[in-house]
């Protein structure tokens, strides 16, 4: 099997593993709310995984959240942000070319009478600085809401530019960011960074799915979404799951040791499919600059659908669209915003690497489109 499906989801790794099977094996912890030794036990080795994330991750430990998915963070941050601070004002700046868990919290902000502002994003993903430096500075700005690496091209978000540009024309404006596909590829520092609240995701670093976590700045206030036992200081009611915070502190310790390395032979990858593609019957999509996880590709004649289905048949797997829209059979709205026209995102696939990845499954997979082309371009 070729796994190219890596921003859809990763598989566990054996370290992630690992630690589940010892938490499942060496008897289950109790509730880290209980107030016997049993709770006191799970609640410190809890909380020592929130610390062991935050410094992960450039953070201090309070300002970590353990949610269920990145989509949870983002509902958590945007929506939670907003209702709490009705004092900054009802505007949201963001773009759409965003992950739908960000674009349906905006959308739902605007129903209910939010001013929502979409800035353009220019063929590279990038947005337009100039249309957001105007956006900022004709009224006051609540929240701006973007993404450090855009999930279907790998486009790498200006994020030094937007701080410093936020910062100068409305310092009071805070800043989501969505960091699901820069985690354990490219450097996370929080604090350095220069970010309000920030969401991940563990199962696409080779954690298991159910493992997200939000960071919210200390002195951001935020509603919660999850209200209940006030577990987590009330940011995130239910009962905490040691196993997967445990699990996600696993993957991201393991990705930020491997990151170095992995990132080298990703792009060699990256680089040997964009020339062989390039050469045959392919137009690369993703921008020179993107992260090479990520690589968007159009095959000439053959819909998105048809190519993932063909490749298939070789037991190679990829992603017309994100996965979680997959299914609607559209064309990428990301690819259509970033000026792509309708013919080409129509056929458009996207490829994505992890570590596990090698250029032996690259060169299959070019031997794999040569052999599609030659069964199949003739008989459409
Ligand atoms: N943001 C981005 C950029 C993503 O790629 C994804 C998942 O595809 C999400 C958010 C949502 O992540 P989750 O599946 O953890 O809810």
């Amino acid at each position: 099997m070729i796994y190219f499906d890596n921003s859809a989801t990763t598989f566990p790794s054996d370290r992630v593993r690992a630690v589940i099977n010892d938490m499942m094996t060496d008897g289950l912890s109790g509730n880290p709310g209980s107030l016997h030794k049993l709770g006191a036990a799970a609640d410190k080795a809890y909380s020592d995984t929130q610390a062991a994330v935050a410094k992960l991750l450039g953070a201090a430990e309070p300002e970590i959240i353990f949610t269920s998915c990145a989509t949870e963070s983002a509902n958590t941050a945007i929506r939670g942000f907003m209702s709490r601070n009705t004092r900054a004002g009802k505007r949201v700046i963001s773009t759409k070319t965003e992950h739908k868990a960000t674009l349906e919290c905006l959308e739902l902000l605007a129903k209910n009478g939010y001013d929502v502002v979409y800035v353009p994003v220019g063929r590279d993903g990038k947005p337009d600085l100039a249309e957001l430096e105007k956006a900022l500075t004709e009224e006051k700005t609540a929240l701006i809401c973007f993404t450090l690496v855009n999930n279907e091209t790998g486009s790498i978000l200006p994020l030094d530019q937007i701080v410093a540009l936020k910062n100068k024309v409305s310092p009071d404006t805070k800043f989501y960011l969505d960091a699901v596909q820069a985690l354990g590829k490219m450097s996370v520092d929080l604090h350095k960074m220069n970010v309000d609240m920030c969401s991940f995701s563990g199962h696409k670093i080779h954690s298991v799915k159910g493992t997200g976590v939000l960071y919210v700045r200390n002195g951001v206030r935020i509603d919660p979404l999850i209200l209940g036992g006030g577990q987590q200081k009330g940011m995130r009611s239910g009962t905490q799951s040691l196993l997967l915070a445990k699990a996600f502190e696993a993957a991201l310790e393991e990705a930020v040791e491997t990151m170095e390395g992995s990132h080298e032979d990703i792009a060699e990858i990256n680089a040997y499919l964009r020339k062989e593609l390039s050469a045959r019957n392919a137009q690369v999509l993703s921008p020179d600059d993107a992260l090479p996880n990520v690589l968007n590709v159009a095959f000439e004649g053959f819909e998105s659908e048809t190519m993932l289905h063909c490749l298939e048949i070789y037991d190679i797997f990829v992603s017309t669209v994100s996965a979680c829209s997959s299914k609607a059979k559209k064309v990428s709205y990301v690819l259509l915003e970033s000026g792509v026209d309708r013919k080409t995102a129509a056929n458009a696939v996207r490829l994505s690497f992890s570590r596990y990845n090698t250029m032996k499954e690259a060169q299959d997979f070019i031997k794999a489109v040569d052999d599609i082309y030659d069964r199949f371009a003739v008989m459409k």
